[in-house]
């Protein structure tokens, strides 16, 4: 067990629904894992739930003979990374919980913690589609839009840790009201959510498109897996909307190119696992939409590592994090 001699890490990933824990190799290789209810509507329920997981699965991996180095925590919300502490989450009812020291306290080990969306961009640089590449974009792709950024091979995370919140860059002063009380982030033009309301707005003038029997004949019901399945079945309307949609996520990728001047771009979430039905439109829009000296040659891919970015991301902040000691 962890058999290169590195040891390997415990990986956790908090999210509104689930806890995911994973024993996780310097390779990336998922060694033991297990997934957990959250009680997420109970923030002191929570604490104890996440305390007590972590002693548990710490005990069981080391019953098995692994050599535990460290603990990297993935955690949805603003985390205020000097302190350890996460803020607040948007899907759980808990506020300024020193999630860090917890870990260290049951575990006498060293903790890393960042939010999930930096916590997925790590993971790609350990084990995913930015293998090896020091400045690239994360942007993940699901209910909301999440961002992690990676300047000169270090994770961006600003003064107190809560940048790259890529998600509210925006896009339309004038367009919906995003999830943060402000109108017109990128989140509210390049999430599913959004990708669902695209097609609605197109369904209106197409009644002949199949979303509309798969949302019961309520355009507003149209969601954005709703809009894949269509799609692949090349349904005009779910085509069209993933066009329109694209070209907004083109936008912003075309904002953050010019900030950042990266060499890669990620795109990872749910969404993206529809990606080959939008990934080239996305590159059209950015080649239309940038200064060409400046986005031409830039790569714009889909992540690598599907439905185990959480989990393998909270591990790579760990790798990271004990690289970074020894450093
Ligand atoms: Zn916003």
């Amino acid at each position: 067990m962890c058999a290169d001699g590195n040891g390997c890490v415990l990986g956790i990933d908090i999210g509104g629904t689930k806890i995911a824990v994973a024993a996780v190799d310097a390779g990336g290789e998922m060694l033991v894992e297990g997934e957990f209810p959250s009680p997420s509507r109970d923030g002191d329920a929570m604490v104890e739930a996440f305390g007590s997981l972590i002693g548990r699965e710490f005990d069981r991996y080391r019953e098995k003979g692994l050599d535990v180095r460290a603990v990297g925590i993935a955690a949805a919300g603003y985390i205020l990374q000097g302190e350890g502490i996460l803020l607040e989450s948007p899907n759980i009812a808990w506020r300024m919980v020193p999630l860090r020291q917890i870990a260290v306290e049951v575990t006498g080990l060293p903790a890393f913690l960042d939010n999930d969306a930096n916590g997925a961009a790590a993971g790609e640089r350990f084990v995913g589609a930015a293998r090896g590449v020091d400045d690239f974009v994360y942007l993940t792709l699901g209910t909301g839009v999440g961002g992690g950024v990676y300047v000169g091979g270090k994770p961006l995370r600003g003064h107190r840790g809560m940048g790259a919140e890529l998600g509210h860059i925006v896009i339309d002063p004038n367009g919906p009201v995003c999830g943060c009380g402000h109108r017109g982030c990128l989140e509210v033009f390049a999430s599913g959510t959004a990708l669902g309301r695209e097609a609605a707005g197109v369904v209106a003038g197409d009644t002949d498109s199949v979303l509309l029997e798969m949302a019961g004949g309520e355009a507003g019901r149209i969601t954005g897996k709703m809009v894949s399945r269509a799609a692949e079945r090349g349904d005009r309307a779910a085509l069209r909307a993933y066009e329109i949609w694209s070209g907004y996520l083109g936008m912003g990728i075309v904002d953050l190119i010019h900030i950042f001047d990266p060499e890669l771009v990620v795109l990872g979430g749910g969404v993206s696992e529809s990606g080959h039905l939008f990934i080239d439109s996305v590159r059209r829009a950015v080649s239309e939409r940038g200064i060409a000296s400046l986005v031409e040659g830039v790569r714009i891919v889909l992540s690598e590592l599907g439905n185990e970015a959480g989990v393998v991301g909270a591990a790579g902040l760990a790798w990271e994090g004990i690289r970074e000691r020894v450093l």
